[in-house]
């Protein structure tokens, strides 16, 4: 039986005998239902129409995308380190040319996903490279379909060593972001799928509890995260799309985006 696949926001479901009732992530506030209905997808109705497009981003990082764009039109990350290789979030589609391409990268040891929108066809990547999915108990209840390969971390977890990966909360409450020091030539980089959202302004970032239906989030939210994410080192930072990408003095645009956020919340600024 094929699992099942939202086609709003690509999260696959169990493969039960009939789709689900309902998507949970679209029904959500953060979400939105399309005014043409809830409709479901197969992995071979999906495979049939889309494929994987593979790009590389820097030394050491891949991005992999489905072309034509699918759901959010997310492309995942795949960091190379000598300890082993994440794959940080996921996207709907896994096709033999995709597979063939992670084989020849040097496989998976891990996968680790930024937050539930990103919750897609990643327990068919963990079946295939036989890995294990790291997911934060503070979103425990939006995993769509359980497995044995999750295992559950509280504040952090080190996938691969010297890779962390860290909640850092807000737009869901077990957001969380990927450290990878070797990243941007040993300067660091951080990836962040939209838990920091990478904005048009390419220096800057920002924050939501809801992008689709533009609902901020309070000043003290803002001010924990950028807390948290204060104690990597990084150069870029890497958001979930293609070309989101902040490539220089990511560190301080992550602390100058916080500082003008609670600024606007406060009316601080004109
Ligand atoms: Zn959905
Ligand atoms: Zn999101």
């Amino acid at each position: 039986m094929p699992a099942w696949i939202c086609a709003r926001c690509a999260v696959q479901y169990p493969d039960t005998p009939a789709p689900p009732p309902s998507c949970p992530i679209c029904e959500d506030e953060r979400e939105a239902v399309p005014p043409s209905g809830q409709r479901w997808m197969d992995p071979v109705e999906l495979r049939r129409e889309h494929r994987t497009e593979i790009r590389d981003e820097e030394p050491g990082l891949t991005g992999i995308g489905v072309t034509p764009e699918f759901g959010i039109g997310q492309r995942a990350l795949l960091v190379r380190t000598d300890a082993g290789n994440v794959l940080w979030d996921c996207v709907p589609l896994l096709d033999e040319p995709g597979r063939r391409a992670i084989d020849d990268l040097g496989g998976l040891s891990a996968i680790c996903l930024s937050h539930p929108h990103f919750y897609a066809a990643h327990l068919e990547f963990a079946e295939a490279f036989d890995v294990p999915v790291f997911l934060p108990r503070a979103d425990e209840r939006w995993i769509p379909r359980r497995s044995p390969r999750i295992e559950l971390f509280d504040d952090e977890v080190e996938p691969v060593p010297g890779v962390t990966v860290a909640r850092i909360g807000g737009h869901f409450d077990g957001a969380c972001v990927l450290h990878w020091p070797g990243g941007s030539d040993g300067r660091g980089a951080l990836l962040t799928g939209d838990t920091i959202m990478v904005v048009e302004d390419r220096g800057w970032v920002s924050f939501m509890w809801s992008y689709p239906n533009l609902i901020p989030l309070d000043a003290g939210t803002i001010a924990e995260i950028a807390r948290r994410v204060g104690r990597f080192r990084f150069e870029r930072v890497y958001g979930g799309w293609w070309g989101h990408v902040v490539l220089d003095d990511g560190a301080a645009a992550v602390r100058r985006s916080a500082e003008r956020y609670i600024d606007r919340l406060r009316g601080e600024r004109p």
